[in-house]
């Protein structure tokens, strides 16, 4: 009932307008080996126009990598949810890059979670433990504190096209995945919060797991009951990588 949701965050990759629309164009092709899968990709702000000209809307999904809350001001560097509306179809908020480099904390998160469900794009809210808080045993707590304020300013969760990302931090960009145990384990804790907050709504809400997702690891992954799909960084350059990654969630 939870269509698979495979999203490739090229943070700040690639560097040149050309190199962005051929890897666009290139995961489009690759995207084509499994239709049954949402794909999502997410190039930095500035390609976001270009790169949805050059795929058209009928293509795969386009997603920003953050968004500020408010519609306009005095926000220097900033995108206004206004400014995304009719480029892309979703919205990653609260990146554990954006928590650790860029001030992002929760509560911000939740008011991003909030605007982009207003402004009808679909957030894809990352939450995850940091190694240390892992090693301290805090791991159920740190989901539960994320989750509960990344839905905060929500009054129901119900059609909002809301997307969970658990993405441990200690796993992102290392080569060292969690077990899909593990992974389940905390995507079944998130589903539960998300009934806690809306009985109706939870079984609806797609959670991906992210963190050395590569065509190895990902069939295993996607077979857990609450693993939906996967927030994909470095394989989501490599449009093999990619294309693997989409038919393991085809698959799934
Ligand atoms: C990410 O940055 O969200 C991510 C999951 O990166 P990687 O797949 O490279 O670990």
């Amino acid at each position: 009932m939870r269509a698979p949701i495979i999203a490739g965050n090229w943070k700040m990759n690639p560097t040149t307008l050309d190199e962005a629309v051929a890897l666009a164009h290139a995961v489009e092709a690759a995207a084509r080996v499994a239709p049954s899968v949402t794909a999502v990709i997410c190039p930095p702000t500035i390609w976001l126009a270009d790169v949805q000209r050059a795929i058209g809307r009928d293509g795969i999904s386009i997603g920003a990598q953050t968004m500020h809350f408010e519609e306009r001001g005095a926000f220097t560097g900033e995108t206004s949810p206004l400014m995304l509306d009719g480029l892309v179809q979703f919205v990653i908020l609260g990146h554990s890059e954006r928590r650790l480099y860029d001030g992002e904390t929760d509560e911000r998160v939740g008011r991003k979670v909030a605007s982009a469900v207003a402004h009808g794009l679909r957030p894809i809210a990352a939450v995850g433990e940091r190694a240390e808080e892992r090693r301290a045993g805090e791991t159920a707590a740190v989901i539960d504190r994320q989750v509960r304020a990344a839905v905060g300013g929500l009054d129901s969760l119900t059609r909002t096209g809301l997307v969970i990302a658990y993405e441990p931090v200690w796993a992102i960009g290392t080569g060292d995945a969690a077990s899909a145990a593990d992974a389940q384990e905390v995507c079944a804790q998130i589903r539960q919060i998300l009934r806690a907050a809306d009985a109706d709504a939870a079984d609806a809400i797609p959670i991906q797991y992210g963190g050395s997702v590569t065509a190895e690891n990902a069939g295993e992954l996607f077979s857990q009951p609450d693993i939906d799909g996967a927030l994909v960084g470095g394989a989501s350059l490599k449009p093999d990588q990619f294309a693997a990654i989409l038919r393991a969630a085809a698959r799934a």
